[in-house]
């Protein structure tokens, strides 16, 4: 741990106490932060005062005396109108000057660059620091942040998320992390319709499903997406696939995550296939009622094109 006291980091701003905002926010405070949070929906705020966490009527009103200004929201576009204000003055314009504004949010490389560009503009200081390890591991604060920062604001952020998080990894300058979330979940996805494909290939040709997994699991086709969350129920007992599909990741946010990845792949000019395949993949069966799903749930509409 850092040597520093919660004191150091100045009061926090939490905006988004959303699934994940809301338990990053509880973890904050139960080490010792000050914390002040804010959502624009009242339930949310609701139920965020309920668990303990202070909450204020408006985002100006919690950025006020902040030193820093955790997001933690739905999209880019909503971040951009945030920090620059619709129709009234803006995150960055009512912060105090020099604020950090660290963005835990999922969105667009190009949008988290902008977003790093207009604060830095303001006389801000910026940060993206998307996570993985969903819901449970923003409870149990075991998440993985994929940090875009400057050097010389590590040491301001590095305590606070190390709270929320049990992995740290600084990726490089500002966007470098939202590059290194997006990269990983589309090989995510990418990885998941492969084995979900193998296992029906297997089915189809008469193997059990712990015989396969018993072979990949020690083989050349080893991967997280067998090993932790495997999309046939029985062999791994903790994967989405032995409670009906219940997540875990939800579909939806694979189809969002494969989204970016694509806006992405189109903006750096990369010739891939198989990132764009899996992204209308995951569309289609988010839209098709895979949205509220663990996304290892496309082995049943796998299965469902396979039968006859
Ligand atoms: P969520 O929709 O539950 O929470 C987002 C919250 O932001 C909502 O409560 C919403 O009302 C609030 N919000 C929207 N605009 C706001 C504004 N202008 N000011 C204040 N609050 C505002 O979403 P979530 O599941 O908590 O995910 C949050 C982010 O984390 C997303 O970008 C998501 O892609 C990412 N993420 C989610 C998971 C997961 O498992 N849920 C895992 C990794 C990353």
């Amino acid at each position: 741990m850092t040597e520093t006291s919660p004191a150091d980091s100045g009061r926090i701003a939490f905006l988004g106490l959303g699934h994940m905002g809301e338990p990053m926010a509880v973890n904050l405070i139960k080490a010792g932060f000050d914390v002040v949070g804010f959502d624009v929906v009242p339930a949310a705020v609701g139920a965020a005062r309920d668990a303990g966490v202070p909450c204020v009527d408006s985002a100006l009103e919690a950025v006020a005396g902040a030193a820093v200004v955790l997001t933690m929201f739905p999209s880019g576009a909503i971040l951009l109108d945030a920090y620059r204000g619709v129709g009234g003055p803006g995150l960055l314009e009512s912060a105090p000057p020099n604020t950090l504004f660290l963005d835990c949010s999922t969105i667009d490389v190009a949008q988290a660059r902008e977003a790093a560009e207009i604060a830095l503009a303001a006389g801000h200081r910026s940060a993206d620091a998307p996570v993985s390890g969903g819901v449970v591991g923003a409870e149990a604060g075991t998440l993985t942040f994929m940090m875009g920062a400057e050097e010389t604001d590590l040491a301001h952020i590095t305590p606070l998320l190390e709270v929320m998080g049990k992995k740290i990894v600084h990726c490089g300058g500002h966007g470098a992390g939202q590059a290194a979330k997006i990269c990983n979940n589309m090989l995510l996805g990418i990885s998941m319709i492969g084995a979900a494909e193998a296992f029906v290939l297997g089915e189809k040709l008469g193997l059990s499903n712990q015989a396969l997994y018993d072979v990949i699991s020690t083989s050349s086709g080893q991967c997280w997406a067998v090993t932790t969350n495997c999309p046939v129920p029985g062999p791994v007992p903790t994967s989405p696939a032995n409670r009906d599909y219940v997540p875990g990741f939800a579909g939806a946010l694979m189809a969002k995550d494969l989204g970016l990845a694509l806006n992405a792949l189109e903006h750096a000019g990369v010739a891939a296939q198989l990132g764009p395949l899996a992204a209308r993949i995951y569309r289609k069966f988010a839209d098709e009622g895979g949205a509220g799903r663990d996304f290892s749930g496309i082995i049943t509409e796998i299965r469902g094109r396979s039968e006859g």
